[in-house]
């Protein structure tokens, strides 16, 4: 039985909740499911962002400054720029920027050490905290129902939520910085505690030393599903049968569960 608390960011706890087996494989190879181009662009639109905070924001640095060096940049350029009006008008609200929280708390009965990194936090005219999100990719942007199931943004309001106790209500908005949309939130007590039960599952598996395969639409995305993941091992030996039912696999449902 594990007894060390398990480490958790709040990306680890999305993938976790959808397969455990993911998350496992996460943890043994460091490999990204984003590409190498676009791991490229998150790293250089947030360490333009940062530098813009540290300054002191965009009364302290000219856009020229800030944009010094990104002039052959064709996709960035136009980020930058528009987070840099952004921030003109919201400068006033913003409380911290790249902000590292930590928080630990029990899982169905698991320890469990959360670490997330928000973005930005702002404070909001009613006495409450933004924490804001930088989502790099294209798209294509969440709805808010979806968010409000996400296990990363539940893990964002716990963090924010134990670190910040006196600013309430706690609203958490994805800012997808090349689509210039942002979507926000506010988790009710009940959706909170909801989406944490989603986790209690495979963490409480975890800390047995077991993960599971939980095939789904979330295999699309997977890195593993045609690099290690058992479920899916047999579509690359085997002819595509457009008849089967892809999600079934061809190992048994009970040969799903692995010990770690
Ligand atoms: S392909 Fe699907 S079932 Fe296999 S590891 Fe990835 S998410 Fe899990």
């Amino acid at each position: 039985m594990l007894r060390q608390p398990i480490l958790l960011t709040p990306a680890e706890a999305r993938i976790l909740a959808n397969c455990s087996l993911h998350y496992y494989f996460d943890q043994q190879t460091g490999v990204s499911s984003l590409d190498a181009a676009h791991v490229a662009l998150d790293e250089a639109i947030r360490e333009a962002v940062q530098a813009l905070h540290a300054a002191g924001g965009p009364a302290r640095l000219s856009l020229e400054q800030y944009l010094a060096g990104q002039a052959d940049q064709l996709l960035l350029r136009p980020i930058l720029e528009r987070y840099y009006q952004r921030l003109a008008q919201d400068w006033r609200q913003m409380i911290a920027g790249n902000e590292t929280l930590e928080l630990k708390i029990t899982i169905g009965g698991i320890p469990v050490l959360l670490r997330g990194i928000v973005d930005r936090l702002d404070k909001t005219s009613d006495g409450g905290i933004l924490a804001v999100l930088f989502r790099t990719e294209p798209g294509p942007l969440p709805d808010a129902a979806e968010l409000r199931q996400d296990q990363a943004m539940t893990m964002f309001h716990a963090l924010v939520a134990a670190n910040y106790p006196h600013k309430r209500p706690v609203r958490l908005q994805e800012a997808w910085l090349q689509l210039d949309q942002s979507v926000t939130i506010e988790l009710s007590e009940e959706e909170y505690r909801q989406n944490l039960v989603q986790l209690r599952e495979p963490i409480q598996a975890l800390a047995r030393g077991q993960v599971r395969a939980r095939p789904g639409l979330h295999c699309e995305l997977c890195p593993f599903k045609h690099r290690g993941c058992p479920v899916y091992a047999h579509e690359q030996n085997d002819e595509v049968d457009l008849a089967s039912t892809p999600l079934e696999g061809k190992i048994p449902r009970r040969q799903w569960t692995f010990k770690i």
